[in-house]
């Protein structure tokens, strides 16, 4: 069960370390006997932080701020458009980390005074931090597509790229296409969340249009010069299963989108859909902005890998989608951040220096349709010249799809789920 906001007060005040203000706005004041972590976002990356410190320093006091009431995977939302998922499978509560001593709250976070070390909810309520962990996974950038900026606008061309209500949405728009129909998905240039997850998408979508509607088609409209990741198994799949279902255009970034028509205008045609579903291009989070960490092209944070702590801001820690890397932004490894960060929170309570050489790992699966998979894997490890996470040697593809392979996938999910959230 979420801590709501007034449970999370009585327990607080029972703790004696909440006081009430006399405008009704709650404050915590620095008069704790207990270090406490703060982590703002409860997605893989936040959930696991707040797992591993409470698990590695059980006398810490760690607070997780969610603003959903329970947590949605995005690994495995493109089978909810193909069928083979329910949203309600890929769905958990975070009452295992409240049986853990977390205390996890439902709120937004809407302020951080990095001076004063305290963040501020939605709803007034302000808390202190000896750290603050920032895990906010990604926002949209409406900038070139202000048509879209509007939740009625994603309603009718909704993004699905955060899983959840958009995912259904998108999911009951391709069910319900006509027969014969077109649906339309962009795809924006990188850095972005998940770099295979729009060709995995291509092949569930092409998976359900070929078992429930054989003569509609996808038109794939990339910005990007070719496919981003597993580009030869994308590519091998396509043809072999999906040759007459997917349309692919590389190098074709959008112009303009007429909301009502659903017609997307590119530098080169226009292109007509009955269900039309744009990526926007991504940056951190805006919570990260609110705490002045975003210091790489507008968009990113630059981190010192060895503890994830802000370049910019003492104490704040950020970690997952919004961070700057040459790291592949995925749930894997928004999980392996998180716990060298939590290790090197605990490590700096106990004035002793994080880990020097962190060495973590992402194995990322996509499926192509109902049961099989491919993956692509790498192992990074702390290079300290450069002051980056470098890819090894070694790593790589599947050599082709396989159902051994679905089963991994299925297999890694579940352990991905229960190492972040139980
Ligand atoms: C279709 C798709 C398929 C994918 N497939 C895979 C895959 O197979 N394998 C893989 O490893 N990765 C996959 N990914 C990528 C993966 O989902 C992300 O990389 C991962 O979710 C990043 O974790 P995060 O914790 O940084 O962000 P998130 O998981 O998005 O968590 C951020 C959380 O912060 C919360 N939050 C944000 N701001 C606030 C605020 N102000 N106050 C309170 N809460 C806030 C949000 O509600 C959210 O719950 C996929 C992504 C997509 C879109």
């Amino acid at each position: 069960m979420v801590l709501k906001r007034r449970s999370f007060i009585k327990t607080a005040l029972a703790a004696g370390s909440i006081a009430m203000l006399p405008n009704t706005i709650f404050a915590v004041p620095n008069t704790r006997k207990q270090r406490r972590v703060v982590i703002i976002g409860g997605g893989f990356a936040g959930a696991t932080a707040a797992k591993y410190i409470k698990l590695w320093g059980p006398q810490y006091e760690v607070i997780l701020i969610e603003r959903n009431a329970q947590f949605v995977s995005c690994p495995q939302s493109n089978l909810v458009l193909g069928g083979t998922r329910s949203l309600q499978d890929l769905t958990q509560d975070y009452q295992g980390l409240s049986d853990k001593g977390i205390q996890t709250v439902q709120a937004e976070v809407v302020a951080i005074d990095t001076d004063k070390q305290q963040v501020r909810l939605h709803d007034g309520v302000e808390m202190s931090y000896d750290r603050v962990v920032i895990a906010p996974g990604v926002d949209f950038i409406y900038d070139d597509l202000p048509m879209l900026a509007s939740y009625q606008a994603q309603q009718r061309i909704p993004h699905a790229w955060k899983a959840g209500p958009q995912t259904a949405l998108l999911q009951q728009q391709l069910h319900s296409m006509k027969q014969g129909g077109t649906m339309v998905m962009t795809v924006p240039t990188g850095p972005l969340r998940c770099p295979p997850g729009p060709y995995e998408r291509a092949c569930q979508v092409a998976y359900y249009l070929k078992h429930n509607n054989p003569t509609a088609k996808l038109i794939v409209l990339d910005a990007n010069a070719d496919i981003m990741s597993k580009k030869g198994l994308f590519k091998a799949a396509w043809q072999k299963y999906y040759a007459d279902f997917i349309e692919y255009i590389p190098s074709n970034a959008i112009d303009d989108i007429d909301v009502a028509t659903l017609t997307v205008e590119t530098e080169f045609d226009s292109y007509s859909a009955d269900v039309l579903n744009v990526i926007p291009p991504q940056r951190a989070g805006k919570v990260a902005e609110l705490a002045g960490v975003i210091n790489v092209d507008q968009r990113w944070c630059k981190v010192d890998f060895l503890s994830y702590e802000s370049i910019v801001k003492k104490n704040v820690h950020i970690i997952g989608d919004a961070i700057a890397a040459k790291l592949p932004k995925s749930g894997h490894m928004a999980n392996a951040q998180a716990k060298v960060c939590a290790a090197a929170i605990v490590s700096l309570f106990n004035e002793q220096l994080p880990e020097q050489q962190p060495v973590i790992n992402n194995t990322c699966y996509s499926f192509v349709d109902n049961n099989q998979a491919v993956h692509v894997a790498a192992v990074y490890r702390y290079n300290k010249e450069q002051q980056s996470m470098i890819a090894m040697p070694g790593g790589g593809v599947s050599d082709a799809p396989s159902e051994l392979e679905g089963a991994y996938a299925n297999a890694w999910a579940k352990n991905i789920w229960a190492d972040a959230l139980s």
